[in-house]
C-alpha cells in the first residue's frame, strides 16, 4: 500500500499500520489483510 512504517515484531509492524490507516486514512484494515501486505515484501 506504499506505507512505511517500522517496528520490531510483525505484531507491532500490524498495530502501526492499523493505527496510520485509521487516523490519517480513515480507514479500518483486519490485521490478515495487513500480514497478507507484509509478507508480499518477500
Ligand atoms: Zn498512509
Amino acid at each position: 500500500m506504499g506505507h512505511r512504517v517500522e517496528a520490531d515484531s510483525e505484531e507491532e509492524l500490524v498495530r502501526k499500520v492499523q493505527e496510520h490507516m485509521r487516523r490519517e486514512h480513515g480507514m479500518d484494515i483486519s490485521k490478515e489483510r495487513i500480514q497478507r501486505d507484509v509478507r508480499d515484501e518477500d
